[in-house]
């Protein structure tokens, strides 16, 4: 391929699919969008019509209170598109409902695969690996030095904290989309049994997963509970909530956040975090490498996250790869 496909264009707001009139994961309203998943930098209300899985569907419901033009795709089902264009909902592993998106139109194949990670998450269905000609990849952690350790590393250190402070409560900031649901059904899998405590704003989307099958085990709200009951008790806030006055309410909290970005030693100075978990919903270095090498794509274009490396890995390995320059993507979700 010597050129980029014609009918789809990168466009500071999101990628367009020009004989469809549809956008991907698009910055501001459009008239028909088709939507990888719930996170806010890539679903956003206010469109005429929302191609998406049935959680993300409900996802965006939850969060944006409407439903209006919601089209469902399972995974593996395939739309027909305006102009000739079909596209495939695949999963991503990324958070319950991410889906890659694969587009056909006039024998080339296109997957976008919005945000994804490779390890396995009990809270969602893993990513496939869907040959294409274009691979359209997120970079969020596209340096060499992040690598994400296995998950039951992480559990095991919050597990033995907790043992060992019995007297005080272990506070984990957790994004509300993803993160929190799979911390707990990991906890769950380590064999923690106990009832963990949720932050109000958690309870809606813990509700959610569960509603789509993810058993998340008991949970109890901070607000129903005598501060003295959750001694030596796992607790989950937003990140937001972690140093406010709301973890008044509870007994000498440990400070723990999950999160990528949590390999940054600084980071967790900055917000204060006495135990950084390092668990990430995105794919490390590694794992975007062999994913490039296993999609075996013509061409890689890059949406978001740290693009230079994967740039320049790309060169070392005579592959061919260009980095788009999206805006709108943060970081809400790592
Ligand atoms: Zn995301
Ligand atoms: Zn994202």
């Amino acid at each position: 391929m010597s050129a980029p496909l014609s009918w789809i264009r990168p466009d500071p707001h999101g990628i367009r699919i020009i004989p469809a009139d549809a956008w991907i994961d698009p910055a501001k309203p459009v008239e028909r969008a088709l939507v990888t998943h719930g996170h806010a930098d890539h679903a956003r209300g206010g469109h005429g019509e929302t191609i998406a899985t049935p959680a993300t569907l409900a996802i965006m419901k939850l969060r944006y209170a409407t439903s209006d033009g919601a089209v469902p795709v399972e995974y593996g089902e395939t739309v027909k598109l305006a102009g000739g264009v079909s596209a495939t909902y695949i999963p991503a592993g990324h958070v319950l409902g991410s889906a890659q998106i694969l587009l056909d139109h006039a024998g080339e194949r296109v997957v976008i695969t919005g945000d994804y990670k490779r390890r396995a998450d009990p809270t969602c269905a893993a990513f496939e690996v869907t040959p294409c000609d274009v691979f359209i990849t997120e970079a969020t952690f596209g340096l060499p030095l992040f690598t994400h350790p296995p998950i039951e590393q992480e559990m095991a250190k919050l597990l033995a904290r907790l043992e060992a402070e019995p007297d005080r409560c272990v506070l984990v900031g957790a994004y509300a989309l993803g993160k929190a649901q799979r911390v707990i059904a990991e906890l769950r899998r380590a064999g923690h049994h106990a009832p963990i405590y949720l932050h109000g704003a958690m309870e809606n989307m813990c509700r959610l997963y569960e509603d789509f099958g993810v058993d998340l085990g008991e949970l109890r709200l901070v607000a129903d509970t005598p501060k003295e009951a959750m001694r030596g008790h796992v607790v989950v806030c937003p990140p937001s909530a972690l140093g406010d006055r709301w973890s008044r309410r509870l007994p000498d909290p440990v400070t723990a956040m999950a999160s990528g970005w949590m390999r940054v030693r600084q980071r967790a100075r900055q917000r204060g975090v006495e135990l950084p978990l390092v668990i990430s919903d995105h794919a490390d270095w590694h794992e975007l490498t062999r994913t490039v090498e296993e999609v075996n794509p013509a061409e890689t274009w890059i949406t978001h996250g740290r693009e230079e490396a994967l740039l320049r890995w790309h060169q070392l390995h005579q592959r061919r790869a260009r980095a788009l320059a999206l805006v709108g993507y943060e970081d809400e979700d790592d």
